[in-house]
């Protein structure tokens, strides 16, 4: 979308002026400035592809996707790197033997890249059928040994790290003589040497609270890689500022990930950063909350680990019915990113029916006939105005998605007014309404009506990109009132046998057809 045509959607002049997003670092919301004008560098923490992805995975990815889709939207051209974590790690440096890519292969009897293979395939599924966007680079910690290694060295020549028996590591304290270790999470070295007290041995680690940037594999470990020090592999930290760098530069403009990666990990990643070059390498830290069950924290050992193919098909004992991705999207999105999220059937079943109406509410859109001249009832154009005035600050207030769904649901009400012939609109304002809406609902909310199944076809993997969701929405909606345009025609004519064919294709194919006294109207029930 060019810059013109968004200044019209966005009154308030400047399209790229007043977002304000809150950094971790300053722990307050900041107005957001790239470093380059009309571009930005984003990097979010990807997956480690051993095991399926679950709920607590679907929030970043919809939060930074959410991100994402605004940035392009207000105009920004976005590079949006987002890395996958293929190469085994082991728990904590602690842990001795094998990592859990690793341990998996060997249960399941497959090559360790078969595993993260097979569920990057399916982290790919799960992001499609949430109609996430994908990344503009997708790197493989594997495939970037080399830049790791580098990291490393220069880290030893800047004197930040040690090597000890094959392995090297961080040296926090003489780091944090020249710099500040703890920064992001508002620690200081006395609290992290204090909360690692308890743990075993120092070993091979000048000080306990020391972490790894390579390590010497064991005999066992099979994922292993040349290196100055010793076969072995990188450090978990290392890959996301070695990959980091390498596509958004020395410094870049936004670093996303989960609130549960503050610490360790993006303070390291800091730290590596700044040892490694001199200064910061990001300005702008994103965090989204966790996602709990019930009240608890998600996790395996508690038996509420729920992944997201579980909840698309209803197969795990504590849901009551499958959900759509759709219905994960919208509970998502329903609230604030920093908010935390507590999952339980009748929350969802509650975003099932919010999702609904805001549907119906598109649909019905649709189905508004607008008059010639506005009268005394008719809706004005200010409200339309004041509806994407509101829209945009909420976007703007450090993505308040939640504000934007709620004035959705206001302008479903207005809709519904319309339908109920209690106003009336003229053709200018009906066509700004439905362009607001769609704007909204489809391209930053990347809400879709077809609950994402359609979108796991294979035709559809490559069109997400480039094709407006807006755009896609509504050629598949015009597609079904053409075959229901078609039934009008044959029951006009009494020819009961095509339309009778047409009705029960479409419900063969998941459509509920309504028949109403101003036409027939559908809902998909997939
Ligand atoms: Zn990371």
């Amino acid at each position: 979308m060019n810059a013109s045509s968004n200044e019209v959607l966005h009154p308030t002049g400047g399209v790229r002026e007043g977002l304000l997003i809150y950094n971790t670092l300053s722990r307050q919301k900041e107005l957001f400035k790239p470093l380059v004008e009309g571009r930005v560098g984003m990097y979010v923490c990807g997956p480690t592809v051993y095991g399926d992805a679950h709920l607590g995975h679907a929030r970043p990815a919809i939060t930074f996707d959410l991100l994402f889709r605004y940035l392009q939207h207000i105009g920004y051209k976005v590079r949006y790197v987002r890395n996958i974590t293929d190469v085994g790690h082991l728990e904590h440096d602690a842990d001795e033997g094998e990592d859990k890519i690793a341990k998996k292969a060997r249960l399941e009897q497959l090559e360790p890249m078969e595993v993260a293979q097979y569920y990057t395939n399916r982290f790919h599924d799960a992001m499609r059928a949430l109609n996430c966007l994908p990344p503009s680079i997708e790197p493989h910690a594997s495939g970037h040994i080399i830049e790791q290694i580098q990291l490393v060295k220069e880290i030893l020549d800047n004197g930040f790290a040690y090597e000890s028996q094959g392995s090297v590591y961080f040296d926090i304290e003489k780091y944090n003589e020249k710099y500040h270790y703890g920064r992001l999470s508002g620690r200081n070295l006395d609290d992290v040497i204090n909360a690692s007290r308890e743990l075993d041995g120092v070993g091979e680690k000048r000080n306990q609270v020391d972490f790894a940037l390579w390590k010497a594999a064991q005999p066992e470990h099979i994922m292993r890689w040349p290196s100055p020090w010793s076969d072995g592999f990188p450090g978990w930290h290392c890959e996301c500022t070695a990959m980091g760098r390498k596509y958004l530069g020395e410094r870049f403009d936004i670093h996303g990930g989960g609130m549960d990666l503050v610490f360790p990990h993006h303070e390291c990643e800091i730290a590596q950063a700044v040892a490694s070059q001199g200064h910061d390498i990001v300005n702008y830290w994103m965090h989204n909350n966790m996602v709990t069950i019930n009240g608890q924290k998600m996790g395996k050992s508690l038996g509420n680990f729920i992944t997201l193919s579980q909840f698309f098909t209803g197969d795990h004992e504590a849901l009551k019915q499958a959900y759509s991705p759709m219905t994960i999207r919208f509970f998502i999105l329903q609230a604030h990113y920093r908010s935390t999220v507590d999952f339980s059937n009748e929350a969802l079943q509650a975003a099932e029916k919010g999702l609904q109406r805001l549907m119906e509410g598109w649909k019905g859109i649709g189905r508004i006939t607008p008059v010639a001249n506005a009268g005394a009832d008719s809706i004005k154009m200010e409200y339309v105005d004041s509806l994407r005035q509101k829209c945009y600050d909420a976007m703007n207030d450090d993505l308040a998605s939640p504000t934007v769904i709620s004035e959705l649901f206001d302008a479903c009400r207005v809709i519904n007014t319309l339908l109920d012939h209690k106003a009336t609109v003229t053709a200018d304002v009906l066509a700004a309404l439905k362009e607001t809406f769609s704007t909204f609902a489809f391209d930053i909310l990347g809400l879709t009506m077809f609950n994402g199944h359609v979108l796991l076809s294979e035709g559809e993997k490559c069109s997400m990109v480039n094709e407006s969701s807006s755009a896609r929405e509504e050629a598949f909606g015009k597609a079904v009132d053409m075959l229901l345009e078609q039934r009008a025609v044959a029951k006009a004519n009494k020819d009961w046998a095509t339309s009778d064919k047409i009705r029960n294709e479409l419900t063969a194919l998941g459509f509920e057809i309504k028949d109403t006294k101003d036409g027939a109207t559908w809902t998909l029930n997939k």
